[in-house]
């Protein structure tokens, strides 16, 4: 720090150049390239799809826009890119469009420049401070975005009202020499992507009918909706034309990568307090929610189903389980497969129903999901493993009470009685000498197994029972048979209606 030239004198003796920012970026990451570094670090599955195309777009000088559904990293991505900026670059001090201290813009810099020389004191400006980000709303107006006409202060100052010394500048100047992003590109007024557009193009703007030259240097970056951004007139086709790269991002391809962001993002690690062990088979499930939402096609497909929803989800359900352990003074905190339905506060916001999902709610909807992928991941784990005593013991007519805040000690104590149980609890990765609370996890994720492939059947208040004892809505196939069998001579038998 010490050795960073002081005045515009020092910084022209120093060799240093002037660069538009997209060639700063370049340079960057071209060195970046050469060294082999990790690039946009943090971002997991994007390798051989998003980054290529992020990489070709800013070597290219291109502004960008990133087309993605929500929770896709999209903003992250963004982000990432301050990474590619200088340390810190050389402004005017005060400038409040961080004003090259060699080549100023604006006018009252110019001033300053003229008057001071090589003397004028320099300032430098840290990266972080060079990114201005903006979601876009319909009501966000020219003034916002690029900037006003101070009367008040134009008056005082005895200035002329086109002069730019009046200007109250808005987000877009102020990201001079950085980057802009702007998200959800498409809900941005066309009034105000007219004035973007000028911008890119001529480097000018007009204010309350005051043509105002303001020579920007910015990287401008976006996201949008996909569906919105093609959708026609939803964007002006001048600024769609001056958008250099259209780079689609995804949800994880693979559950692997899946794992990988959720374990990253998931506040788990909980500093005070117990320390947390979550099972493989949790986190699979958890992230297997997400997985079959994206394919339920009771859930809106154009607004998707957010990677946040298993982030979220996997925090309540490290907190259930850490209620539960505090409650009963357990020594370590091991989430079970029915903290996840303690996790529907966070499942049921993450998604827009279709009309058919809204006639079945929300909560109804989650429901299905968890239970249908604690069946995938049980299925996956427990293929080929006979499941048929633990069945039978509820085909006999036993059953068993739990909630998701009985302790380890007492499902244990019960999981004792039932014949098969405990052996069958071992399949699912148990370490030798687990503690309690991790085979009472083990325990729960069987029983919800079994619930799951339908082989028993569990209340609402988690009593699990036989699977012929469930107390469920027969099907409208199964009432139109069972109105046919009425018509059916006795004795004909009732269960082979129901193969
Ligand atoms: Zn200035």
């Amino acid at each position: 720090m010490a050795s960073l030239p002081r005045t515009v004198g020092e910084l022209r003796a120093s060799g240093l150049q002037p660069r538009p920012v997209k060639q700063e970026i370049r340079d960057n990451l071209v060195r970046k390239l050469q060294a082999g570094d990790r690039l946009f670090p943090g971002i997991i599955g994007y390798d051989e799809t998003v980054i290529p195309q992020l990489v070709n777009a800013v070597l290219s000088r291109h502004n960008f826009i990133l087309l993605g559904l929500r929770g896709q990293a999209k903003s992250r991505i963004l982000r990432g890119l301050l990474d590619l900026l200088d340390e810190r670059i050389p402004v005017v001090p005060g400038c409040e469009i961080h004003d090259d201290p060699r080549a100023p813009i604006c006018a009252a810099c110019r001033a300053r420049a003229a008057a001071e020389g090589d003397a004028m004191a320099i300032g430098w400006l840290p990266r972080e401070e060079r990114y201005v980000e903006k979601l876009a709303t319909p009501d966000v107006t020219i003034a916002d975005m690029v900037g006003d006409i101070d009367p008040i202060k134009a008056a005082q100052a005895g200035l002329n009202l086109s002069d730019e010394l009046t200007m109250h500048y808005g987000l877009l100047p102020r990201a001079n020499r950085g980057i802009f992003a702007i998200n959800e590109l498409p809900d941005l007024a066309g009034k105000i992507q007219v004035g973007l557009f000028n911008i890119l193009q001529e480097g000018d703007v007009q204010i309350k009918g005051y043509p105002i030259r303001l020579r920007l240097d910015v990287l401008l970056v976006f996201t949008a909706n996909p569906e919105d951004y093609t959708a026609r007139g939803k964007i002006i086709t001048p600024l769609k034309d001056r958008i250099g790269s259209e780079i689609r991002t995804h949800y994880p391809a693979t559950r692997h990568h899946a794992l990988a962001i959720t374990k990253q993002e998931a506040w788990t690690e909980r500093a005070t307090g117990l320390p947390v062990e979550i099972p493989d088979y949790v986190r699979e499930v958890v992230e297997e929610v997400a997985f079959q939402a994206r394919a339920d096609r009771k859930i809106d497909k154009r607004s998707g189903v957010s990677q946040r929803l298993p982030i979220t989800t996997l925090e309540l359900v490290v907190s259930n389980a850490e209620r539960r352990a505090l409650v009963h003074g357990e020594p370590i905190v091991v989430p079970r497969v029915t903290d996840v339905y303690a996790a529907l506060p966070s499942i049921t916001g993450k998604f827009e129903l279709e009309y058919e999902g809204e006639l079945r709610g929300a909560e109804a909807i989650a429901r299905d999901l968890i239970r249908a992928a604690v069946g995938n991941v049980f299925s996956g784990m427990f293929d080929g493993v006979d499941t048929r005593t633990v069945a039978e013991w509820f085909d006999l007519g036993g059953t068993l009470q739990l909630s998701d805040t009985t302790s380890a000690e007492q499902v244990l104590t019960m999981a004792c009685g039932v014949q098969g149980l405990p052996e069958l609890a071992q399949q699912a990765g148990l370490p030798k000498g687990a503690p309690p609370p991790a085979v009472a996890s083990a325990i729960d994720f069987v029983l919800e197994g079994l619930y799951a492939q339908k082989k028993i059947s569990r209340s609402d208040e988690r009593g699990y029972a036989a699977a012929d004892a469930s107390p469920r809505r027969p099907t409208r196939r199964e009432e139109q048979l069972v109105d046919e069998e009425l018509q059916m001579p006795r004795g004909a038998g009732k269960k082979k209606y129901y193969n």
